[in-house]
C-alpha cells in the first residue's frame, strides 16, 4: 500500500482531518475533537487507531479508526513534562515532544498508552521549541519551531544528531513532521499548507497544498500508511539485525521478512531477548571517572608548604612526605561503571556491513544489547568484556563508532563495536 491520504489536526477549529491523496484538495473526512481538547498539536496514524496530542489537558489520545468519535483512551502525561506537542507511533511505543522550559525533549512513553516513560531525550543543544515527532524504523525524525528546521535524531533515542534542513525559505513557522519511508511531510502555520520534501533531508520542495480554506492553524501531520513509514527505511538495516544472529540475508529473505507478521517479530524478538539475557556475557561499562580526596591522606601545612599527613589509610607513610596512594596530589580517581549484558563476536566477519573500517580487523569484537543500553554505551569510556562464559578471559575495549540500531521492525537492539586496548 502507499500513501493514499493525509492525516492532519487543525487548531483553529480543533479537528483532525483526512485528505485525500499527497495532496490533493479533497477533504474525505474530518472529526471535532474541541469538546475533547481545544489544542491539537500532532497525529499519527497506527493502521487502526489515530493517535493525537491535546496541549490543553496534557494528554496523548487514541480515536477509533479515521475517524469516529469514540475515544479508546488516553493517557495524562503531566507527570512528565508541559506539552506534548506532537505524537508518533513506532508499533509498540508513543513518541511525544514536550516544549516547555523544564521539557524540551523528546519522550518515549510505553504503548497505548501506560505511565512507563521507557526514554527521553534532551535536546535543547539543537533546539528550543521541539513540535513534531515521526519514527521511521530506524530513527527519529522530530522538527523544531524556534529555527523552524527538520531534524533526525539517531535511533529512538540517542544523543546523534545524524542531520537537520531549515525550512525557513519555504516557511517561517513549521509545526509538525512525518515520513512516507521516500518523502518528508511536514506542515507550517505561515503558508497554512502541507509540504512534502524529498528525502531526509534535501532542500527539494516536492509539493504542497494549502489547507487555509480548511482550517488556519494546521499543527500536526502524518500518512495513512504506517508500514510505508517504519518499514521502507529499515529494510536496509533488516539485514543487519539477522546476521547480528547468523543469518544469511538474501534479497529474497529480505523481502519476505517486510511481510512477516507481528506474531512472528514477536517470537523472534522472545528469542533474541532470551539469547542476551542467557548466552549474553557481562560487559562492563566504564564512565569517566568522578574526583575524589584521597582516602590515604589529609591536605596539610608543614611549614609553608602544603603537605600529606597519613589520614590513616590502606598505605602507610610518613606526615609530611609524599602520600603514596595519591602521588601527593591529594585526589584520586574512583570509577563510574556498570554491567550490562550482549551477545559478543570475537573477530567478527560482518563487520564491513556496518560501516566500520579498522586497521585490525583481528582486535574486533561486536556486541549486541538492547536498544536501551545505547545511550549508557554512549557514554563510556572503554569497557571491559568477558570474551568466555566463566569470565576467564576479560579484554579491555574502546568504541569504534556509535551502535548502530537492529531489530525486525522496531529498533529493539543494537549492535556496537569494540577494538582491544
Ligand atoms: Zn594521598
Amino acid at each position: 500500500m502507499a500513501v493514499t491520504a493525509i492525516l492532519w489536526t487543525g487548531a483553529q477549529n480543533d479537528k483532525l482531518y483526512l485528505q485525500s491523496g499527497q495532496f490533493t484538495s479533497t477533504l474525505k473526512t474530518s472529526q471535532s475533537i474541541g469538546a475533547i481538547d481545544n489544542a491539537p498539536q500532532g497525529i499519527a496514524w497506527d493502521g487502526t487507531n489515530t493517535l493525537w496530542a491535546g496541549f490543553t489537558n496534557t494528554r496523548l489520545y487514541l480515536t477509533s479508526g479515521q475517524f469516529t468519535s469514540t475515544i479508546k483512551t488516553s493517557e495524562s502525561v503531566a507527570a512528565i513534562a508541559n506539552g506534548p506537542t506532537g505524537i508518533s507511533w513506532d508499533g509498540a511505543n508513543t513518541l511525544w515532544p514536550g516544549a516547555t522550559i523544564t521539557s524540551r525533549k523528546l519522550y518515549l512513553q510505553s504503548g497505548q498508552f501506560t505511565s512507563t516513560l521507557k526514554d527521553s531525550q534532551r535536546v535543547t543543544i539543537f533546539e528550543f521549541g521541539p513540535n513534531g515527532i515521526s519514527w521511521d524504523g530506524v530513527n527519529t525524525p522530530w522538527s523544531g519551531g524556534s529555527f523552524d528546521k527538520l531534524y533526525l535524531q539517531s535511533g529512538k533515542f540517542t544523543s546523534t544528531l545524524k542531520t537537520s534542513q531549515s525550512i525557513q525559505a519555504i516557511d517561517t513557522s513549521l509545526s509538525d513532521i512525518s515520513w512516507n519511508g521516500t518523502d518528508t511531510l511536514w506542515c507550517g502555520l505561515t503558508g497554512q499548507k502541507l509540504y512534502l520534501q524529498s528525502g531526509q533531508f534535501t532542500s527539494t520542495l516536492k509539493t504542497s497544498e494549502g489547507i487555509v480554506a480548511i482550517d488556519t492553524s494546521v499543527t500536526g501531520i502524518d500518512t495513512n500508511d504506517f508500514n510505508s513509514r517504519i518499514t521502507v527505511s529499515m529494510n536496509s538495516n533488516m539485514g543487519l539485525s539477522l546476521t547480528g544472529c547468523g543469518i544469511e540475508v538474501t534479497p529474497s529473505t529480505a523481502a519476505l521478512l517486510s511481510r512477516v507478521s507481528d506474531t512472528t517479530i514477536q517470537i523472534f524478538q522472545d528469542g533474541i531477548d532470551a539469547l542476551i539475557s542467557q548466552l549474553g556475557k557481562s560487559i562492563k561499562l566504564v564512565y569517566l571517572p568522578t574526583i575524589i580526596e584521597c582516602p590515604n591522606c589529609i591536605n596539610d601545612t608543614i611549614g609553608n608548604k602544603p603537605a600529606n599527613r597519613f589520614r590513616p589509610g590502606p598505605m602507610r607513610f610518613s606526615d609530611g612526605k609524599r602520600c603514596p596512594y595519591c602521588r601527593g596530589t591529594q585526589k584520586t580517581e574512583q570509577e563510574n561503571s556498570e554491567i550490562i549484558q550482549g551477545l559478543i563476536q570475537v573477530k567478527p566477519r560482518d563487520y564491513k556491513r556496518y560501516g566500520i573500517s579498522v586497521q585490525d580487523p583481528g582486535g574486533l569484537v561486536s556486541v549486541k544489547t538492547f536498544m536501551s543500553d545505547v545511550i549508557k554505551i554512549e557514554r563510556t569510556t572503554h569497557a571491559i568484556i568477558d570474551i568466555q562464559k566463566q569470565s576467564i578471559i576479560k579484554i579491555k575495549c574502546r568504541k569504534v563508532g556509535e551502535p548502530i540500531p537492529t531489530g525486525l521492525r522496531h529498533s529493539r537492539y543494537a549492535v556496537s563495536f569494540w577494538q582491544r586496548m
